[in-house]
Order: C-alpha cells, then structure tokens, then sequence
C-alpha cells in the first residue's frame, strides 16, 4: 500500500501548538512530521513557543524556510522582488511565499494527510493548500472534514452511492433519523450545511465511518489508509479546551495572547494581540498595531521602515498617521466601545472572543 505522509504545522499560535500536543498525546502511533515555516519576522514568544514544544513532543519541528539561500530573512527577500511592493488581505503574496510554497516542497507529490488546529468554535475554513495529494483533517471540530469532501459526499449526485455505503455499515452505526436525513436530497429548502449539521448532530461517529467509506473510492489520499483512528473520535475543542491544553502541558498562552491594561480619558481597557503570524502583519486590528507600539515599540519602528513609497500597511493610514496622540485615543476609545457592546452580545469574558471577527479573516497558515 502507498506511503501516506501525515504532518502539521505548527504557527507558534495557541490553535496549532495545541493540535500538536493533542495529536502527540491522543494519537501516538500516527507518524507525524511537525514543521514550521519561519518568515524570520514572527514576535520572540512564537519562537519560544516552538522551542518548547520541540521537547515536549520529543520530536524535532522541522524548520521550512522560503528563499532559504538568500542572505535576506525570507519576507525580505521577496520584499525585495516585489519591488517594496507590500503584501495586503487583496495581494497576499506573503502567504503564498513564505508558508505555502514551502510547504508544498516539502511534501512534494507524496499523498499527504495536514491536520488543521481550527477549533470547534470557529466557522472558517482557513487559507489551505488544494493540492490533490494534500488532503486536510480538523481534528478539533464536529465535522474533520474538509469542505470539498463534505460537499461530494452530501451532493445530490452522489447519493445513491452514499445510500448503497450507508447500507454496509454495521448496524449498530445506523439509524432510523440518519437514513432519513441522509435519503433527504439537498434542495431550495434543505442546503448542503442544513443537512450536515443534522447529521452530524444525530451521530458524528457513523457521518465519519461513511465518509471514509466513500473516501475509499475515491483519490483523496486517505484511500490509501485502511484505517484512519480519528473516524472514531467525536471530540470537538474550543478556546478554553485549548488554553487548557497549553497550560496543563507546562507550554502556557504565548504572552502576546495575554491582556494588558490601558487608559484613555479616565476609561479603562485591555488589549493583546489576537494571532501569531509576523509582527507587522497587515492583518492586525488598529488597536493591535498601537499594542505593538506600546509593547513592543522596537518593532513598531522596524514595521514603520517598511512604509515607503506610497506603500503603506493598512489602506487608509500610514503608521505615523496612527500614532499621532488624538489618533491614537480615538483608535482606544473606539475600541473601548466596540469591546462592551461586543461583552453585552458575546456574554464573553475573553478579549480573544471579541476579537475573533478578526481571527476569522486571517489563514490557517499564519494564525492557528
Ligand atoms: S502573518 Fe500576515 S504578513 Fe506574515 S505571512 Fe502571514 S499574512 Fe503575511
């Protein structure tokens, strides 16, 4: 049977140093390859954080490196083909550059199973590879699976094939309320994500011993496996779950994560950074970017070099712009206000929760 490679890879954020432990812990028997790909402008927690877990996982977290013969760290070396041309959420050639290309070399063609830390509470997908040979599994999810093998398993034509897969399955996997669900074609009325959530709803387990099933006939590289353990796990994690995961393992929440408090005008607040990912990522929200600049003020002058030419990190202002002092207490005081409507709707303690609007726009290759 063909080698079939399993890897993760690790950001340095809190999502995807949990997946690692949890995956090591769970699931020792899977060999996986841990890799990181570095920019060479992550923040000196992310590099701790993959420090740590290198002896924690007692394995070594291979470091994939973009432009690896440059004499410039690899965001700069690209920097300077693109003209000083900076990447934005419209022409993310970062991504591609410094975390997918290097990730596709070092898979090659190899069918490859990558396990993504995007947990149970969160509606995104991410920004992933869609090469063939690279299949994605979400392990702290409800639904492991990814959104092409989803849709080609529920679509209305494969559903006499998903019928006659349903009808093998050992009996006591099935049931009168999935069958039902499962025979239900997806219409005007009843779409693809309706009909999933129900199944999942009614039995995890039996939605993931079908899906591998029609995997089987397929390409996908878990054809190739005989058997794959995580059809039979129906754990979903969430924030907490990971949090947990971090500090009952002694790697702790990278100090980024970790709330600090202000003042403006006599009002207080609190502020972090939401993500991993490189320190000037354009990504970040407008309070993130003055947290760089009270925190970590080194680097906010490095970010601010960057800033030549018309090009600039966010579209509307320039860094100077946004440090201006009037500035500057209208970005807090805004964010004040934004973070107490959002506590009343989210009843969430978690500045992280109120930032998750943001998290959600970023990619599961910089900030998990
Ligand atoms: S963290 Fe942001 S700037 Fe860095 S590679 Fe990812 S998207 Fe680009």
């Amino acid at each position: 049977m063909t080698q079939v490679r399993h890897v993760l890879g690790i950001s340095g954020g809190k999502d995807s140093s949990a997946l690692a432990i949890y995956m090591s812990q769970k699931y020792p028997t899977i060999d996986i390859e841990y890799y990181t790909c570095d920019t060479g402008k992550e923040l000196d927690e992310t590099y701790e954080v993959i420090e740590k877990l290198n002896s924690l996982l007692g394995k070594n977290i291979l470091q994939l490196q973009a432009a690896d013969k440059s004499d410039l760290p690899p965001f700069d070396h690209f920097l300077t083909l693109y003209g000083g041309y900076l990447p934005s959420s419209i022409s993310r050639w970062c991504t591609k550059k410094l975390k997918l290309d290097p990730f596709e070399s070092f898979v090659g063609n190899d069918p490859v199973i990558s396990y993504v830390g995007i947990r149970g509470d969160e509606d995104r997908e991410g920004y992933i590879s869609k090469k063939p040979n690279i299949q994605s599994i979400f392990p702290f999810r409800k639904n492991i699976w990814s959104e092409d093998v989803t849709a080609k398993v529920l679509s209305n034509s494969n559903r006499e094939l998903i019928l006659s897969l349903y009808a093998e399955l050992p009996t006591n996997n099935k049931s009168d309320r999935f069958y039902e669900v499962l025979s239900q074609p997806i219409s005007m009325s009843f779409n693809l994500i309706q009909k999933l959530n129900l199944l999942l709803d009614c039995d995890v387990k039996t939605f993931n011993h079908l899906t591998f099933k029609y995997l089987k006939t397929t390409d996908y590289p878990l054809s190739k496996v005989d058997y794959f353990p995580l059809i039979d796990n129906d754990e979903v994690l969430v924030r907490q779950d990971i949090f947990n995961l971090l500090d009952d393992n002694g790697v702790g929440i990278p100090n980024y994560y970790k709330k600090i408090e202000f003042e403006v005008n006599g009002k207080k607040g609190e502020y972090a950074r939401s993500r991993s990912g490189c320190y000037f990522c354009f990504f970040q929200q407008k309070i993130e970017w003055i947290w760089l600049y009270e925190q970590h003020p080194e680097l906010f002058i490095k970010a601010q070099a960057y800033e030549k030419e018309g090009y600039t990190w966010n579209q509307d202002e320039t860094l100077n712009d946004l440090i201006q002092p009037e500035r500057m207490t209208q970005i807090k005081e805004d964010y004040i206000k934004r973070t107490e409507r959002n506590a009343q709707k989210n009843n969430s303690p978690f500045l992280l929760d109120l930032l998750s609007e943001a998290e959600s726009e970023g990619c599961a290759a910089c900030f998990i």
